[in-house]
């Protein structure tokens, strides 16, 4: 899509969030509005210093499971962005509580699927008058209005079959990625394929368990969310689609995580950048590389 003019990003206090805000300052053409957007602007200490490097982030609070909060921000940028509308919104804002069948409660299960999936849907709905107006101005080659919505690979329900399907899509989606690292690795400098490589293959390894059900059950979810507002938007100039940011070094992610908050959110910043009619509504990963869903 074209360089956004203006972006907001929830979830923006710490993790991917925070990166986004940070990376968005740095590309070629930076945006004129960067909405640094989440629940207590007040604790958010490295954000507000961010913020003074840049006169063009405005931090706002947005809670995605309080709706007044959501109407005070659209309300705010509506004011900002005039008739230029809001050209690209990042559902980034998520819980994982961690839970096994075994540990899961009906509250854990409504609390998770409230942030994780009522939060991108009633937020995409309060900022669509801007995202509409954004997209005015879209050819179809060429989008000016997004929603990308922050998934996971681990939500996958295909990867959850048959490990020699699991093979089978691995070996299938590696190939290249296992000839690149061979020509460009060294054993004491291993490429950056096989980091994302492994980044990969952890995440698969890690969807076959029963770990984080009411994370997973939620982001699956969040998936049949993206194809309701991608078909019912794609014919307005408004592309959705999702990412899987890889397993991240994040508080969510924890340190064990093989992907820095830098690669990812390069990598998530290229992807939507190539974003088309074509590609996007395609679960795909920070590397570009399509998932199945
Ligand atoms: P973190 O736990 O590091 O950060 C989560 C962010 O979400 C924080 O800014 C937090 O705000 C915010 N948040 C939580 N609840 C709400 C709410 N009700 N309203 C607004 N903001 C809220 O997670 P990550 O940065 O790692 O994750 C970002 C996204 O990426 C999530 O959607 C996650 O599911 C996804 N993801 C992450 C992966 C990883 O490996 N890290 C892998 C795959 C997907 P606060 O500071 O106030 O708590």
């Amino acid at each position: 899509m074209l360089p956004p003019r203006s972006v907001l990003i929830t979830g923006a206090s710490r993790g991917l969030g925070l990166e986004f805000v940070k990376q968005f300052l740095q590309v070629p053409t930076p945006p004129e509005f960067l909405f640094a957007t989440c629940r207590n602007p007040d604790n958010a200490k490295e954000l507000q210093e961010v913020a003074k490097s840049s006169s063009s982030i405005t931090i706002m609070k947005l809670d995605v499971s309080e709706m007044n909060t959501i109407e005070e921000a659209k309300k705010l940028v509506e004011s900002k962005v005039g008739a230029g509308g809001l050209n690209l919104l990042i559902n980034n804002a998520g819980i994982n509580k961690k839970v096994t069948l075994e540990t899961v409660t009906p509250d854990m299960m409504l609390d998770t699927f409230n942030i994780n999936v009522n939060g991108p849907l009633f937020t995409t709905k309060a900022f669509l008058p801007l995202l509409l107006q954004a997209a005015e101005s879209s050819t179809p080659i060429n989008p000016s209005s997004a929603v990308v919505n922050i998934s996971t690979i681990v939500a996958s329900i295909a990867l959850n079959e048959s490990t020699t399907y699991l093979e089978y899509r691995v070996s299938k989606a590696f190939l290249p990625l296992l000839l690149q690292a061979a020509r460009s690795s060294t054993p004491s400098n291993p490429s950056s394929a096989i980091v994302n490589m492994s980044s990969i293959m952890s995440s698969i390894a890690r969807t076959v368990t029963s770990d984080a059900v009411e994370y997973r059950v939620s982001k699956s979810a969040l998936n049949m969310l993206t194809k309701i507002l991608h078909n019912e938007l794609k014919d307005k100039g408004i592309h959705v689609g999702c990412l899987h940011p890889g397993w991240v070094q994040t508080d969510m992610g924890t340190a064990k995580a093989p992907v820095t908050v830098s690669q990812s959110v390069c990598g998530c910043i290229q992807v939507m950048s190539n974003m088309n009619a074509e590609n996007a509504c395609v679960l795909t990963d920070y590397t570009g590389n399509p998932l199945p869903w």
